[in-house]
């Protein structure tokens, strides 16, 4: 990209922190002066509030959202749940961090089709890709947009498949039913949940860490011991673990942007809801507004067959956009000709995907540039 001064940059950080600044500052403060920098207070604190906030039993904060993937799947196979050789359901269209554990862990990534309209997992149509071999599938809830149909997870629950989320891309996004655990927010609805605070998500921490939620006291056991070396109590593993843990200073971080996550999300809305309503262009789908759940956006995804030309257009009108994703994971060098599954759409879509700025503009700016976005002739 060109290093010009975009009027509407497609993410600044700073920006992002700049309304926390002083209390991440004190938060900070507090930390080095505490004396403790992993696993106290903080840690502690963060892990009850966000497990209330989500309404999940059991928060272990971990280090980031890929490993919060591989404690989930390592402690399903450690509590015999699953076994090497197990094939997992996924959405081909997601983020290659959502499979990289499944297959470094011997299990199987098949890949599914996402729906047309929200292209998340299409739950309607599961049922195809399920064999004899599947044991659990993996949600996503891309985007920020809930993946989730009770009745339909229920159904795969009693035939003994274990429904894992990917939840990096949507704290505090509600489902249209309730979960497993009787929360409707994404994060406690299925077996367990994996989340990511990489600094860009929505709810960003100033370095990496994630979380696993689960309402299951064995699974997170398996996964707080995991996270640590194995080791259930001091100096006794009984795994070969890893060290996964999140650590003081980013925990004091999270705790004070939770506070004002359902501001961002309520922020986030706005916007999406301003560029929906104000995008009109016949060459330019918007991403589907649902009533009967609650969105958070982490990236607003327009698609459109003439997506190049619209992104030059765009960037010459001083538009940042982005891309998620333009190479989906089956297609990525290191897991080329090796994942099997339906990629009908997944494909085609890849060229279509358009992200427009969302973290850091006001209603006011999405008007704006849905104003350019019109006025754009391919
Ligand atoms: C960000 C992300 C991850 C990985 O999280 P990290 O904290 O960066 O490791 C996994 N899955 C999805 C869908 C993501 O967006």
């Amino acid at each position: 990209m060109s290093d010009k001064i975009e009027k509407y940059p497609f993410l600044d950080l700073y920006k992002s922190n700049a309304p926390y600044a002083e209390a991440l500052k004190e938060a900070a403060a507090r930390v080095i002066d505490s004396g403790r920098y992993i696993g106290g207070e903080e840690v502690h604190s963060f892990e009850s509030e966000l497990a209330h906030y989500v309404g999940a039993r059991y928060c272990i904060g971990v280090s980031n959202g890929l490993d919060a993937i591989r404690l989930i799947f390592r402690a399903c196979i450690e509590s015999g749940r699953l076994h090497p050789g197990d094939e997992v359901i996924y959405p081909a269209n997601t983020y290659i961090a959502s499979i990289l554990p499944i297959a470094e862990l011997g299990l199987i990534p098949v890949a599914a089709p996402p729906a047309r309209d929200d292209m998340n997992l299409d739950l309607q149509r599961i049922e195809n890709y399920i064999n004899p071999h599947t044991r659990a599938i993996l949600l996503v809830h891309l985007y920020g947009s809930p993946c989730w149909d009770k009745e339909i997870c229920d159904t795969l629950r009693q035939r003994g498949l274990l429904i894992i989320e990917d939840n990096a891309q949507a704290i505090g996004a509600i489902a249209s039913s309730e979960g497993f655990s009787g929360s409707k927010f994404t994060g406690a609805l299925g077996d367990a949940a994996a989340l990511s605070f990489y600094p860009t998500k929505n709810l960003g921490a100033l370095g990496d860490g994630g979380a696993v939620l689960t309402s299951d006291a064995e699974l997170a056991a398996a996964v707080r011991a995991l996270a640590n070396y194995g080791s259930d109590t001091r100096y006794h593993n009984i795994y070969r673990g890893y060290n996964n843990r999140l650590d003081e200073l980013q925990a004091a971080f999270l705790r004070i942007k939770l506070q004002d996550l359902e501001n961002e999300t309520r922020r986030r809305r706005e916007i999406a809801g301003a560029y929906g309503s104000a995008i009109s262009n016949p060459d330019v789908l918007t991403p589907k507004i649902f009533t009967d759940r609650r969105q958070v956006w982490h990236q607003y995804v327009i698609r459109s067959p003439h997506r190049d030309a619209l992104r030059d257009y765009l960037s010459a009108n001083s538009i940042a956009t982005d891309i998620h994703y333009a190479v989906p994971p089956h297609l990525q060098p290191c897991f080329r000709g090796a994942i099997s599954g339906d990629f009908t759409y997944t494909d085609s879509m890849a060229d279509t995907l358009l992200s427009l700025p969302i973290a850091n503009i006001s209603g006011d700016d999405a008007l704006q540039i849905a104003g350019v976005i019109n006025r754009f002739r391919p």
